[in-house]
């Protein structure tokens, strides 16, 4: 039987992360987990109910009470799902991508949403991507990519993205928003983004998704390749 692998794609907002790794997911027929899709249904969860920073006894049991779901639809997309609720394009609307940095800075829901990541990585050939995926998620993974771009190249890109799912955008404001969320994800004290020390960076700036899938690709293959050869 062919070994399978974990892999671990992390990056700032809009690096093409999530891309990629649906790609290279469905070439590899391996599981494809969006961490930061649990965040946001977080985020979501806290809005709904009203509840703020203060409130993170009220979002830890949220969390316990409203599971979060994955289903593959019909047309092979991923959709989400909180507490039975499809929540697939929900969680990319503006006031849940402004508020996610805060929820995700807690290591408590942290905690709690990597126990349920590790437990969907055990169960086979996986490739997750996130912000501590390569650091903290999957120490051990045998691949571990850090994704960046310049913020005007991933802002034109979210912007598109925003445009095709009728969601209202500016592309300054979205520039300022990036770069805001970058900045809070680096520098929060729970499991900053960072690159692992041994993951491969990749500037994608400029790049097409098809080479980064390539690129990509061509690492898994030497990888298996040398566990062939052992
Ligand atoms: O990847 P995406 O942009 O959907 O992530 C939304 C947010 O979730 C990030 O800005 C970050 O605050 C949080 N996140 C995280 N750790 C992950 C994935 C996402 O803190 N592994």
């Amino acid at each position: 039987m062919i070994k399978q692998i974990k892999i671990a794609i992390d990056g700032p907002a809009s690096s093409g992360k999530s891309t990629v790794a649906k790609i290279i997911a469905k070439e590899l027929g391996y599981t494809y987990l969006d961490t930061g899709a649990m965040y946001r249904c977080a985020t979501l969860m806290a809005l709904d109910n009203g509840w703020q920073e203060s409130d993170l006894d009220l979002i830890l049991a949220g969390l316990d009470r409203y599971p979060i779901r994955f289903e593959r639809a019909n047309d092979d997309t991923q959709l989400v799902f909180l507490d039975d609720v499809d929540v697939t394009h929900r969680i990319r609307e503006n006031d849940v991508t402004n508020n996610v940095s805060w929820i995700s800075a807690f290591p408590e829901v942290r905690a709690k949403l990597v126990e349920q990541q590790q437990t969907i990585a055990s169960q086979g050939g996986i490739i997750m991507d996130g912000r501590d995926i390569g650091t903290v998620v999957l120490p051990d993974a045998e691949l571990k990519i850090f994704l960046i771009a310049s913020v005007d190249e991933r802002a034109e890109r979210r912007y598109k993205e925003n445009v095709a799912k009728g969601i209202p955008t500016d592309l300054e404001t979205l520039k300022a928003e990036i770069a805001a969320r970058d900045y809070k994800d680096s520098n929060r004290k729970a499991s900053p983004l960072k690159k692992a020390e041994d993951a491969i960076e990749f500037d994608t700036t400029g790049i097409s998704i098809s080479e980064v899938v390539k690129f990509i690709l061509e690492k898994v293959a030497e990888i298996l390749d040398k566990e062939v050869e052992s």
